[in-house]
């Protein structure tokens, strides 16, 4: 995360306009101060030592932002970075713009993600948006008069859209969580009421107000926005919910089941929640959570204690955002996107000025101020008639109980499993849940929980059977009591007897050939009811992501994104480097396709060893791609080199990016049969008959396709640039993100024309953008005829099945329909 260093002679100052971004971006960007002197005479002024400090404490690769207010402020950031690296240095931005709005238009443009150059050029234009609102953008000359102003608050008017929530489950935890996440993108004041219930309207930026709205599916929601980017913000929103979060409601493998009678049926059998099926037999294990006593007590200095709440929730974001990366690791990213739930809670400016007063207000400590707080929001939850946001409490509980171990100085519970068990538990949250050992963890049972908790969601996809729910007597039972679960039927037996474990053991079989079954389903080829064959290959950037994507069922590799390595690497990775890799990967593929991309840097993929020293006013118009490789043919032929040397006894192609013109195509092609050329010479081996293809991601490589068409043997269309180029929005600018989208009608009509284009060439055309990954799409992508598809190793599985439910008949109507939209919204109603 790119951090900021608010530079000032003022510390009160410099603490304000920090304040200020911090309330914009709650925190998600590093921001330190270096301001006033320690001279209680006079403590106005800047110390480059202090400068040097602040850079160390939030330095980050991704770059640091230094924000000066005037004269030696500048002055002393300059010498604060004599004192740094080489390597550290080329990675601190003195930033010319102004103090206050560059500062806050900075953080809010690092914490949407952006690259360091998009943060520059926000913070440098950050007057503009001042001087429009005052109507003096012409010449940002301070001529304000009565009118203009007038001009500059209608400018900020407010803004408001109905929308009807359309998925099965509504604005549960984790669409609340992205609704959160996409208001909070935008500057604009966001309020979202649910007129359905007749709620208040709530703040846009608190996952809990949002989460409580109570928003289930056909409710409509009134949302307001007041700003600049109002009107984006909207359209964002909008586009979040008519396209259903995200969410496939068929592929909700959730099954509800009622609570059952807890009524012992036979001898030591017990009735819960079958919440995640599959059948275990194992000794048990007691799971306890660590007990949590908390005592209010009386605070003399809060300001402190205030500091040591944060402080505690700064270490559970961390151990969150762990926790994130583990579960999208070896569990999923919809199971991932629980703990980004749980991170925004933490972001919750509500919640936070909530404990905040207590702890000012009360004179209270911190851990009770926080309880207390934490358990409002849990009630509220509790209070709601909707089940399912009912069972959100859990996740309440678990962040909460996170920061309060943390604020007791507790480590976290130990659950290191060491013989094959089954865990028993009063409750285990889903933090607990995720860190669980498949391996070790054979079956989970508790007394409390439903099949909808997301403990339950996650003990699904790690494919551990749990029993939840079951009558608290079986906490009674002692460590290594053998017990049975049947997770599908919800029965949990103490002490089975052998026949009852020979009839589970024998179900215990049935059940893992059906699941081996479904999974084989993910390698099966992607065919239409009406038996056109889709072949779904996978976006990839390195050996790893390979192994994965072939284990997803991936066909081939449609991209391999070849700049990763370079990015690896701290200067440009040699030949034999590169063969290495690429053989690798071919070998993982075992003969299924491998295009590889020559190096895509450029834009906001800059290669740091390769820096010019020549800033680029607008990098995605610059040297980028195939234009890169053409200025350094050295750096090229070495990459041909390596590609076609891996080539021999593989199945590779190759794909040159940022095409736009037959000139470029040409010369590549020139280089290429050079090294081609000198490999014959030096006698190496590599496939003469490598086919050749080209990025379809420039207007100008559509308008001229059929000439492009006759230079190469297939078209692969890049539709994250084609969408930004088509409509001329910054793919990285979330201001933009409601034109770079790829369901624009102008978009949607050049890949029909490339498509066309193609295939009257004779040639094939694949698409590898994002696009492809939407399921929603893929009928408009089949109906206008794409060949091949590729998207990430995750997209994989869902977008086969999607396609095995589609006749191309159905797919090309939708397609001729959605040409015939007038909007990307339209396209998405459709
Ligand atoms: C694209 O532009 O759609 C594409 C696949 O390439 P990248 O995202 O790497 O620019
Ligand atoms: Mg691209």
């Amino acid at each position: 995360m790119i951090s900021l260093v608010i530079v000032s002679h003022s510390k009160q100052l410099a603490l304000g306009v920090r304040e200020l971004a911090v309330q914009m971006v709650h925190e998600r960007v590093p921001i330190a101060i270096a301001a006033g002197i320690e001279d209680p005479e006079n403590p106005l002024g800047t110390d480059a030592m202090q400068v040097y400090e602040a850079i160390i404490s939030v330095f980050s690769d991704a770059g640091v932002l230094v924000l000066m207010d005037l004269g030696s402020a500048v002055m002393s950031a300059e010498m604060a970075l004599e004192f740094l690296s080489p390597e550290q240095r080329a990675k601190v931005y003195l930033c010319s713009s102004p103090f206050v709005e560059g500062t806050i238009a900075a953080a809010v443009s690092a914490a949407a993600g952006n690259s360091i150059q998009t943060v520059i050029a926000e913070a440098q234009g950050a007057l503009l948006a001042k001087a429009t609102l005052l109507g003096v953008s012409d010449n940002l000359k301070p001529h304000a008069c009565p009118m203009a102003r007038k001009r500059g608050v209608s400018a900020e008017k407010t803004r408001e859209i109905r929308l009807t929530i359309k998925n099965r489950l509504g604005l549960h935890a984790r669409p609340a969580a992205q609704f959160v996440a996409t208001a909070s993108r935008y500057q604009s004041q966001i309020q979202v009421q649910n007129l359905t219930r007749g709620t208040a309207a709530v703040r846009s930026d608190s996952i809990n107000q949002v989460a409580t709205l109570g928003a289930r599916q056909g409710h409509e929601l009134l949302i307001t926005a007041t700003g600049t980017d109002a009107q984006a913000a909207l359209t964002a929103l909008q586009a979040l919910i008519v396209n259903n979060f995200g969410e496939d409601d068929r592929l909700i493998k959730v099954r509800r089941v009622a609570p059952q009678e807890v009524t012992p049926a036979t001898e030591g059998e017990l009735l819960g929640i079958g919440a995640s099926g599959g059948i275990a037999i194992a000794p048990v294990v007691h799971y306890e959570s660590v007990p949590m006593s908390i005592v209010q007590y009386r605070i003399e200095n809060v300001e402190i204690e205030w500091q040591r709440l944060q402080a505690a929730i700064q270490i559970a974001k961390q151990e969150i955002q762990g926790l994130l990366s583990h579960t999208y690791v070896q569990i999923g990213d919809a199971e991932a996107a629980i703990f980004d739930a749980h991170l925004l809670f933490l972001e919750d400016p509500l919640l936070l000025e909530a404990a905040r007063k207590r702890i000012i207000e009360q004179h209270i400590n911190a851990e009770a101020a926080w309880q207390t707080v934490v358990d409002e929001v849990a009630n509220s939850y509790y209070q709601l008639e909707d089940a399912y946001l009912q069972e959100r409490v859990d996740d309440v509980v678990d962040v909460g109980r996170r920061v309060l171990r943390i604020l007791l100085g507790n480590a976290p519970a130990n659950l290191e499993i060491t013989t094959p068990s089954i865990i028993l538990a009063t409750d285990l949250t889903p933090s607990d849940t995720a860190r669980l050992d498949p391996q070790k963890v054979l079956g989970i049972c508790t007394t409390f929980g439903s099949a909808t908790s997301h403990s339950a969601i996650i003990a699904r996809t790690l494919g551990i059977p749990a029993v939840l729910g079951v009558d608290a007597k079986i906490l009674k039972v002692e460590n290594g009591t053998l017990i049975a679960l049947d997770g599908e039927s919800g029965k949990a037996w103490i002490t089975p007897n052998a026949k009852l474990v020979e009839t589970l053991e024998a179900k215990r079989q049935a059940w893992q050939t059906a699941q081996e079954e479904a999974q084989k389903q993910a390698h099966q080829p992607a065919i239409t009811l009406d038996g056109q064959r889709i072949p779904i290959l996978a976006n990839i950037s390195s050996i790893a992501d390979a192994q994965v994507a072939i284990s997803n069922g991936a066909e081939g590799v449609g991209l391999l994104r070849t700049e990763f390595l370079y990015f690896d690497c701290d200067s440009v990775p040699g030949e034999e480097k590169q063969l290495t890799v690429y053989q690798s990967i071919a070998k993982v593929l075992e003969n299924r396709p491998l295009i590889i991309r020559t190096l895509d840097v450029g834009g906001d993929k800059p290669l740091p060893y390769m820096s010019t020293g020549v800033t680029e006013a607008n990098p995605f118009l610059g040297v980028r791609g195939i234009r890169f490789c053409l200025e350094n043919p050295q750096l090229f032929k070495t990459h041909l080199r390596a590609i076609l040397r891996a080539s021999a006894g593989n199945n590779i192609k190759i794909l040159l990016p940022m095409i736009a013109t037959l000139a470029e195509v040409r010369a590549a092609k020139v280089i290429l049969a050079q090294v081609q050329g000198e490999l014959r010479q030096e006698e190496i081996p590599f496939d003469e008959n490598m086919e050749v293809g080209i990025m379809i991601e420039t207007p100008a490589a559509v308008a001229i396709a059929d000439q492009l068409a006759k230079e190469v043997q297939f078209f692969s269309i890049g539709t994250n640039d084609l969408s930004q180029y088509v409509m001329a929005g910054d793919r990285n600018n979330p201001r933009v993100a409601n034109l770079a989208d790829a369901l624009q009608p102008a978009v949607l009509r050049m890949i029909q024309q490339t498509v066309q284009a193609a295939h009257a060439a004779n040639i094939w055309v694949g698409l590898c953008g994002e696009l492809a990954a939407d399921i929603m799409i893929t009928p408009i992508l089949l109906g206008l005829g794409l060949d091949e598809l590729s998207v990430n190793p995750q997209a994989i599985a869902p977008l086969k099945q999607e396609i095995t439910r589609l006749t191309m008949t159905q797919a090309q109507a939708i397609a001729s329909l959605a040409l015939q939209q007038d909007s990307a919204t339209s396209v998405r109603a459709l």
